[in-house]
């Protein structure tokens, strides 16, 4: 690592402050996050370490916003979030470019995934803050669907933007007031959204971002005793344990946690088609998807077609080229150790490997790695790798696919093709997980999304996703 470097075109340029209550406000402490790129290795910026102190001081001013915020009307909140939408879409070129610096991802992918996505996202919730029905007649009772209060946002870096977004924009629209921790790897967008909530008005102290690593600032956001709701996407392993102290404190908690989706061909789909998508869906962010199909099931019969169809398909992920790096030099190596760990368990490597792509100086590259001959009880078939491999498990029948698809501690996504859609749809139906995409189906940003079993609770995106920032009171008459 070499550094400090200056800002490279166009990306944010990082603020040495927390956002809190409406103004840049310095860190309490004297420690700094270095931002890396993962491209060149290079530092690009520095944000403070926050502590616990830039956390209570979000929080109090969160507190002190929210009957103001509250009481606003919704469609003016969905007013103020249709302006950020404008303001996002107008600096579309800076988000992509501080995401494909401060996270490796290829321009191509930044801008029209990491970009564009949450842009179409702050726009649902714009609409939605307008539309949505926040009063309902039960019998001789008013049923009024109220914010819950004040939410702490901890959030991931493998899609920085659209998961702040994800939580913020429902939680404004619902009438919530939120303190962010974005992810230390990736603050730099997250700094980049508050200054357009600031441009476009928002009243001080609606909307707080402290940086900061995880087991400081985000364990205080987590445990604070004035937040009402803790919204988290991340690791299992650190759900789990936000999950456990939210239980103690009786407060809400919505989790958003890992995945080992299962990709289910059927006999008669359209073989290269779903492994092509396949694949292209488990390399996207250099496999680093929650919801990715690291799972492709083909039956026995096509078994070993699929495999060459998957082979092919990966050469063209060529690192430095349409394969980003992932995102630091700690995730590179617990993925290879997972390739690794393949070979170990009897795997057979087809593509890839765990050694380092060749002709590339810097960048946490990984070579797009594809398993065959793997059997539904390995590790690599079990745990989420989070990184550019796919494994090809093989199954004898429909049964038998059903019981690998549903055999991990995981559900979150997954995926079913087949000549006939009925029987693609009853075959999904049947899946332990929330969400699946049946023949290709797009993905929806106002579909509900979420897991089943250990991959999390709750649901984010469209109406269901403002559900979770609301609570019921009912009034008799
Ligand atoms: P992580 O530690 O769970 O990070 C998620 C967020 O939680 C980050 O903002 C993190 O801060 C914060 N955090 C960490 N420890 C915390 C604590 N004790 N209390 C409160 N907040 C805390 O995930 P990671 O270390 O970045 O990645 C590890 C693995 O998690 C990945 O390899 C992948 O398998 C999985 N993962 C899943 C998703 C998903 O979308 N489901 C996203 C990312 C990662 P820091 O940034 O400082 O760590
Ligand atoms: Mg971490």
């Amino acid at each position: 690592m070499s550094g400090p470097a200056t800002g490279a075109a166009g990306v944010f340029q990082a603020r040495d402050a927390h956002y809190i209550d409406g103004k840049w406000r310095p860190a309490a402490g004297e420690e700094r996050i270095d931002v890396v790129n993962p491209t060149t290795e290079q530092i690009i910026g520095q944000v403070p370490a926050g502590d616990a102190r830039d956390v209570d001081a979000a929080v109090r001013a969160a507190r002190a916003a929210l009957p103001g915020w509250a009481a606003t009307a919704p469609a003016e909140r969905g007013a103020l979030l249709a302006a950020a939408r404008e303001l996002m879409s107008a600096r579309r070129a800076e988000i992509a470019a501080t995401v494909s610096a401060e996270l490796g991802a290829p321009p191509a992918f930044a801008a029209a995934v990491h970009a564009n996505l949450p842009i179409s996202v702050m726009r649902s919730f714009a609409t939605l803050a307008a539309e949505y029905e926040f009063e309902e007649r039960v019998g001789n009772s008013r049923v009024f669907q109220e914010p819950v209060g004040v939410v702490g946002a901890i959030t991931p870096w493998n899609y920085p933007l659209h998961q702040i977004v994800a939580k913020a924009a429902p939680a404004l629209a619902a009438g919530c007031t939120v303190v962010l921790k974005p992810a230390e790897d990736t603050p730099l967008v997250a700094q980049l959204l508050a200054a357009i909530l600031d441009e476009v008005g928002l009243p001080a102290g609606v909307f707080n971002v402290v940086t900061g690593l995880g087991p400081v600032a985000g364990q205080a956001l987590a445990e604070h005793p004035d937040v009402d709701l803790v919204s988290f996407t991340g690791s299992t392993a650190v759900g789990r344990r936000i999950g456990a102290a939210a239980g103690a404190a009786v407060k809400r908690v919505a989790l958003e946690l890992g995945g080992k989706s299962a990709n289910v061909v059927l006999p008669g789909a359209d073989l290269a088609k779903a492994v092509n998508v396949g694949i292209a869906n488990v390399f996207a962010n250099s496999g680093q998807t929650c919801s990715a199909w690291t799972r492709i099931l083909v039956d026995a019969e096509r078994y070993d077609e699929a495999v060459g169809i998957a082979t092919e398909a990966a050469a063209k992920y060529l690192p430095g080229q349409r394969l980003g790096p992932v995102v630091n030099a700690k995730q590179r190596e617990r993925v290879r150790g997972y390739i690794r760990r393949g070979v170990e368990e009897g795997a057979r490597i087809v593509a890839g490997g765990p050694e380092a792509p060749e002709g590339l100086g810097t960048g946490y590259y990984i070579q797009p790695t594809v398993f065959a001959d793997v059997r539904p009880e390995m590790a690599i078939a079990q745990e989420e790798i989070f990184g550019p491999v796919v494994v090809l498990i093989r199954y004898e029948d429909e049964e038998d696919a059903l019981r690998i698809a549903n055999g991990t501690v995981y559900g979150l996504a997954g995926a079913v093709w087949g000549a006939d859609e009925d029987a693609a749809v009853a075959f999904a139906r049947r899946m332990e997980t929330g969400q699946v995409d049946i023949n290709g189906g797009r993905f929806n940003p106002q579909a509900p999304f979420g897991g089943y079993k250990q991959s999390g609770v709750g649901r984010e995106l469209g109406a269901h996703g403002l559900a979770e920032y609301l609570q019921t009171k009912s009034l008799q008459f």
